[in-house]
């Protein structure tokens, strides 16, 4: 098990830009404000989505593409270095127009059409690098 203390640093909030590609955009606010670990939350509407499944059998991410707008009911990420980048791993609960709610792992390929969000800064003694983790095929953070 894994447990690292951490202390809150800088908070950042805004909107993004209609057109702007959700995970990209986030990940960019990241890197050009060097925030290493941290976390995001944010809500608004997308004009389509798509999402990760990952399957634990064949250790392989399946995507979704929903061609359609969204609200983002929900975004929920953590923030912390791959590759030595931050790097923003996100879950979306999506709504559709009859008020029907999915999500999965954010993936690439969502144009926003209103996004408002938060990300905090969490300071902390160790970093977290996510690395290949063999039970899994994910790239986690280390274990201990
Ligand atoms: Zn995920």
């Amino acid at each position: 098990m894994l447990s690292v203390k951490i202390k809150p640093g800088r908070c950042f909030t805004g909107r993004l830009a209609k057109g702007d590609d959700l995970l990209q955009a986030l990940e960019k606010i990241c890197q050009d404000q060097n925030i290493t670990l941290g976390e995001v939350r944010a809500l608004g509407a997308v004009t389509r989505a798509r999402v990760g499944f990952y399957n634990q059998e064949e250790r392989k991410y399946y995507f979704l593409d929903f061609d359609q707008p969204l609200e983002i009911l929900a975004l929920v990420g953590n923030i912390s270095l791959k590759d030595g980048k931050p790097m923003v791993h996100a879950h979306v609960t999506l709504g559709d127009h009859a008020g029907r709610a999915f999500g999965g792992h954010l993936a690439e390929g969502a144009p926003v059409f209103a996004c408002e969000y938060v990300i905090y800064e969490h300071l902390a003694e160790q970093e977290l690098h996510r690395q290949l983790d063999q039970e899994t095929g994910l790239m986690l953070w280390p274990k201990s």
